[in-house]
């Protein structure tokens, strides 16, 4: 096995790949800007080099598909201040807990003050936490993208046909095709010519919802897989389509991702969650129909109904970059904070908590250079 996942990185394809790519972009006769949306994908290019070893040939710009980066900060406030209620256990994921409020509180320091805040590795947990405190209410703070959403969905329905009476969930699930769309509709935006499109997320989806996107702004989308090799052959699929005068919806992650997608999955979603009318992003402002809220038909789990909260009003640290770099507007380097004030250990913004943040990938992997 070992064998198979680092011929996904032989040096000698490597070379050879790069070396097409750079004959194609040489006949096309300028640099192509490529956004890939998928903080896992920027963290694969820093980490092994792909922007240096294409320099010149590819501007690689990096995306909104970190979902801890994109939860717009009264979210975060939200789930501090749920945590902050009486007999309240607030579970979410990992990388959500040091993420800053507001006031630089995170769910973490919580933890450390003595509230009841648990980071959980499957959500499903929060059914046995359910269950083991019975006089407690249990919420689940669920983000991300349209990956972790049917799990969440799992969590929902098994909770309602168990009758659990103290578990709510909080959905701060968003949709990666709608960002897309509102990015490219966006006058602010970089100068993108195409996207290295999501894995995961495009393991749910499917990648036929993609194909309204490309057509309408001209922008071809390549799936791409997670090894250095897989990026490379995505980069190398777009610059050929735009030497072909060709602009589509390619997978080149054929050993996840179909143009159907998940069929159980998108059926779970459908009977589990209805699309909100808008959503906050972090630095993209509300937008139209991004976001899962629970369906009437679950509402005796829905943790905004139960809990009657209103988004407090918050506040970004003024000179954090995160809504430009989210947009690929700035690198994190452009940031006078980046390796000085914020740091991993001190973050101030969500790129440099989450293991997809851009901010992370370059303190991790460019730091020293
Ligand atoms: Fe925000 Fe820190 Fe990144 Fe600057 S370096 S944009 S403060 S997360």
């Amino acid at each position: 096995l070992n064998q198979t996942w680092n011929s996904f990185k032989d040096p000698q394809r490597v070379k050879v790949l790069a070396d097409l790519i750079k004959r194609e972009v040489e006949s096309l006769g300028n640099p192509v800007n490529i956004m890939e949306f998928c903080g896992g994908h920027t963290h694969v290019i820093l980490k092994n080099g792909l922007d240096e070893l294409l320099k010149g040939y590819i501007n690689f710009l990096h995306g909104p598909g970190c979902p801890v980066c994109v939860t717009a900060l009264e979210r975060v406030d939200l789930a501090i201040e749920l945590a902050k209620l009486p007999d309240v256990i607030l579970c979410t994921y990992g990388d959500l807990m040091r993420v800053p409020g507001s006031n630089k509180i995170s769910l973490l320091t919580l933890r450390a003050e003595g509230y009841e805040v648990r980071p959980l590795p499957s959500c499903l947990e929060a059914i046995k936490i359910a269950q083991e405190f019975p006089n407690k209410k249990v919420v689940f703070f669920a983000i991300g993208f349209e990956t972790t959403a049917p799990h969440t969905a799992v969590l929902i329905k098994q909770a309602h046909q168990l009758g659990i009476a103290n578990l709510w969930v909080v959905s701060n699930h968003i949709l990666a095709i709608e960002v897309l769309d509102y990015l490219l509709k966006s006058e602010e935006k970089p100068f993108i010519e195409a996207f290295i499109g999501p894995g995961h997320v495009s393991t749910i989806t499917g990648t036929k919802v993609y194909e309204p996107i490309v057509q309408r702004y001209g922008t071809p989308i390549v799936v791409s897989g997670f090894e250095p090799l897989d990026l490379l052959q995505a980069v190398y699929l777009i610059v050929k389509q735009k030497k072909e005068g060709r602009c589509e919806v390619e997978i080149q992650y054929t050993r996840t991702v179909d143009k159907q997608g998940n069929l159980k999955a998108q059926e779970l979603l459908k009977e589990v969650f209805v699309i909100r009318d808008s959503f906050p992003w972090r630095g993209l402002g509300e937008i139209p129909n991004s976001a899962y809220a629970i369906a009437p038909k679950y509402e005796s789990l829905d943790g905004e109904k139960f809990f009657n909260l209103s988004l407090p009003s918050s506040k970004e640290h003024p000179q954090c970059l995160c809504g430009r770099v989210i947009k690929g507007l700035n690198k994190p380097t452009d940031c006078k904070l980046f390796g000085k004030a914020c740091t991993p250990q001190n973050p101030i913004g969500p790129c440099m908590v989450s293991s997809e943040g851009a901010c992370l990938a370059y303190f991790k992997y460019r730091k020293q250079l």
